[in-house]
C-alpha cells in the first residue's frame, strides 16, 4: 500500500533532526521536497531541503492545483507540499515521509487517512525550544522570537496527531521514532 508518514512540531523541536534520522535508517522512505518562498539558509539545497521558488511562482502553482495543501506559516512566508512529489516517491515504492507544519499536519492525515502516520514532536519546554533555537545559529534574534510566539500556539494541536514524542533525550526519541514507524510500514 502507498504510505505516507508526516512530522509536525514547533521549529526547534528536533523534527528535522529525526526526520534524518528515519531517512537514515529507513531506504524504502523518501522525503517530499516542499516548495518554499522564504530564502534558503545555512547549507540548504535548492531541490534537496526545498525547491525555493518566487511568491510569483508560487501563486502560478496554488492556481495550477499543484499543491496537496499549502501554508502561510509566517507572515509572507509560504510552504507547500506539491503532488508530484507524493507521485515521484510512491513510482519508486517508497513510503512519502512529510515534514511539515502543525496545520499542514493536520491537512495531511485528512487528506491521506489510513494511508498515514502523523507524528507530533514536542520540545521538553518552551524555554529549551528557544535554547536550541540559539544554539542552531541559522535564525537572527527576530525570527527566534516569532517562532517562540508561535509555539505556544502550535503545541495546541497535539492531540490531532496519531502520536505525539517528546524530544528530550534525543538518543531516547530516536529509538522511540524508529519503533514507531518500524510498526507503521510493517502494518
Ligand atoms: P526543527 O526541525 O524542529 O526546527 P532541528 O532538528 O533543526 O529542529 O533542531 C533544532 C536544534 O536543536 C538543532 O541545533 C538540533 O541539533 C538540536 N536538537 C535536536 N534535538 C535535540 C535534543 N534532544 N537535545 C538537544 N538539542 C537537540
Ligand atoms: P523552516 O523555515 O524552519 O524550514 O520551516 C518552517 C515550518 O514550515 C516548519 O514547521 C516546516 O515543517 C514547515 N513546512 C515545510 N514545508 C512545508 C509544507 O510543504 N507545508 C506546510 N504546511 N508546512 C511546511
Amino acid at each position: 500500500m502507498n504510505k505516507v508518514i508526516i512530522f509536525s512540531a514547533p521549529s526547534g523541536s528536533g523534527k528535522t533532526t529525526l526526520v534524518k534520522h528515519c531517512l537514515q535508517t529507513f531506504p524504502q522512505l523518501a522525503f517530499s521536497v516542499s516548495c518554499t518562498t522564504r530564502k534558503s539558509r545555512g547549507t540548504e539545497e535548492d531541490g534537496i531541503d526545498y525547491h525555493f521558488i518566487s511568491p510569483a511562482e508560487f501563486r502560478e502553482k496554488i492556481a495550477e492545483d499543484a499543491f496537496v495543501e499549502f501554508e502561510e506559516v509566517y507572515a509572507d512566508k509560504y510552504y507547500g507540499t506539491l503532488k508530484s512529489e507524493v507521485e515521484r516517491i510512491w513510482a519508486q515504492g517508497k513510503a512519502v515521509i512529510f515534514d511539515v507544519d502543525v496545520k499542514g499536519g493536520v491537512s495531511l492525515k485528512r487528506y491521506f487517512a489510513d494511508k498515514a502516520l502523523s507524528i507530533f514532536i514536542m520540545p521538553p519546554s518552551i524555554e529549551e525550544l528557544e535554547k536550541r533555537l540559539i544554539s542552531r545559529g541559522t535564525d537572527d534574534a527576530a525570527t527566534i522570537r516569532t517562532r517562540i510566539d508561535k509555539a505556544h500556539e502550535e503545541l495546541a494541536f497535539k492531540d490531532r496527531f496519531d502520536i505525539a514524542i517528546v524530544n528530550d533525550d534525543l538518543d531516547k526519541a530516536k529509538e522511540q521514532i524508529v519503533e514507531i514507524v518500524e510498526n507503521f510500514l510493517r502494518s
